[in-house]
């Protein structure tokens, strides 16, 4: 068998968004389990739309998601002299034609077609004029006019298209640059891709596509047409369902696995697994279980599988991911030691790396900042004694570990006849500032014995000012 060769080939006139992520993955995928190639080609041919703006993000984006190619990044905009040089094939063989319809004959005969009932397509004016290259001509592909094209897609079966419905497609503009179906059929013929995966707004491309390689001579590639991706509301996934932009989920937080998975299950399944390592989906991986249907984004699922990642991941790999989040917050500098030893406490209570950066503020800050409420329900002057003798108690404490702590707390309780369940909120206020923490002898052995003491004592100070 020959070796699998597939592409990704963005347009670089924006960010890579959750569909083209999507699109590259698959063809990652693809090749990495048939021990094939994955190259990516920058379709850079509308000059005033592309932007090396985007061309950065798009290698960002494809390096955080880990998709690493063993080719290019070609640029179409550098292989001007082979798409020319195709162009004459196509001309010299009889399959193209020079046309010099003005852009107002074109609307006006378009306007007349559309007004008389008929289809506004190209009504082939210079196909027998003979033509010669010149200034203001674009070159014409002959689509034949009778017959079919079988578009044989390994995701969606035969789909047989009309030629007649086709137009004769612009194959060079006036400018010299090749378009998109031209340019796209050359690049995949030279650099040999055997397959071409990707999303289904291109199913109406690809017979005219296969028209160009017959013309040529070449080999088809196989098609493998991706269903859309819609959100919850079953409409195209746009902007109106929140970011799309690839990049812009590791701003809020989420780790690369965790798109990779919410990713790799928009069309693809196997059997009911929801996670998988990146071993395991190259070798679970197939284009026949993608599914024909579109499939849908969640925002919700993506969370769940990021609070998976964000539980299983060493605090040690966390910390390099959460430290960008900490340092855009400018929390004082704390030790690598002292940070683990919080996001430990932090793993299973948060979804996003932003929501730890966050929750992370009550060990980061030094002075704690009291939410009001809970300090006036729960600093009360009965917690005075309890509060003064915790405070005597900690200071004379050597090791300060959940060990030594319990019974500090159970023995002050039982001396003071409080329950211990009326200590513990006063002292996570004192501790944290609010109600809602990791457990108290927990975020006590990470803060340590200094910084608890000072804090209780500050507690204490607002009980009795109150
Ligand atoms: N540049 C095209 C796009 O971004 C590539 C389509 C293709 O895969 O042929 O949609």
């Amino acid at each position: 068998m020959e070796p699998v060769i597939t592409r990704f080939p963005p347009s670089p006139t924006g960010a890579l968004h959750i569909g083209g992520a999507r699109t590259a993955l698959f063809n990652w995928l693809f090749a990495r389990s048939l021990g094939g190639r994955f190259i990516l080609r920058i379709e850079d041919t509308d000059v005033e739309r592309s932007t090396q703006e985007s061309v950065t993000a798009i290698l960002d984006a494809m390096q955080w998601l880990d998709l690493n190619f063993d080719e290019g990044p070609y640029y179409q905009t550098s292989r001007l002299d082979i798409y020319r040089d195709y162009a004459r094939k196509l001309k010299d063989s009889g399959h193209a034609y020079w046309c010099e319809c003005s852009a107002e004959e074109l609307e006006v005969r378009r306007n007349k077609a559309m007004a008389e009932g008929r289809k506004p397509k190209y009504d082939g004016a210079c196909r027998s004029k003979g033509l010669c290259e010149g200034p203001n001509r674009v070159l014409r592909f002959y689509t034949p006019q009778s017959a079919t094209t079988v578009l044989n897609d390994l995701i969606k079966g035969p789909i047989e298209f009309d030629n007649s419905e086709l137009d004769d497609l612009v194959i060079l503009k006036s400018d010299g640059f090749p378009t998109y179906n031209f340019a796209v059929v050359v690049d995949d013929i030279t650099m040999g891709i055997t397959h071409v995966i990707r999303g289904d707004d291109h199913v109406n491309n690809t017979p005219r596509q296969i028209l160009i390689y017959r013309a040529l001579g070449a080999k088809l590639p196989e098609f493998a047409h991706v269903p859309m991706i819609h959100g919850e509301d079953r409409s195209p996934l746009s902007k109106r369902h929140g970011a799309t932009s690839v990049m812009e989920y590791e701003k809020m937080g989420f780790l690369p696995e965790a798109l990779i998975n919410c990713l790799v299950r928009l069309g693809w399944s196997h059997g009911d697994q929801e996670i998988f390592s990146r071993s395991e989906l190259i070798e679970k991986f197939t284009l026949e279980n993608v599914g024909k249907s579109p499939s849908i984004f969640t925002m919700e699922r993506l969370l769940w599988l990021n609070a998976h990642y964000i539980k299983e991941k060493s605090p040690q790999e966390l910390l390099a991911h959460l430290k960008p989040f900490l340092a855009r917050r400018s929390y004082p500098e704390k030790s690598d030691d002292f940070l683990t030893g919080a996001i430990r406490t932090l793993q299973t209570r948060t979804h996003t790396l932003e929501e730890m950066a966050e929750a992370m503020a009550f060990y980061m800050e030094d002075a704690i900042r009291f939410e009001p409420e809970a300090a006036t329900k729960f600093l009360t002057k009965d917690m005075g004694a309890v509060f003064l003798r915790l405070i005597s108690e900690l200071s004379e404490l050597e090791a300060f570990d959940e060990a030594s702590l319990e019974p500090v707390f159970r023995n002050t309780a039982k001396e003071l006849e409080v329950k211990l369940g009326k200590i513990a909120q006063p002292v996570r206020v004192a501790l944290t500032g609010g109600t809602k923490s990791p457990g108290l002898f927990e975020i006590m052995e990470v803060l340590g014995k200094e910084a608890v003491v000072e804090r209780l004592q500050k507690g204490l100070e607002f009980i009795l000012a109150a």
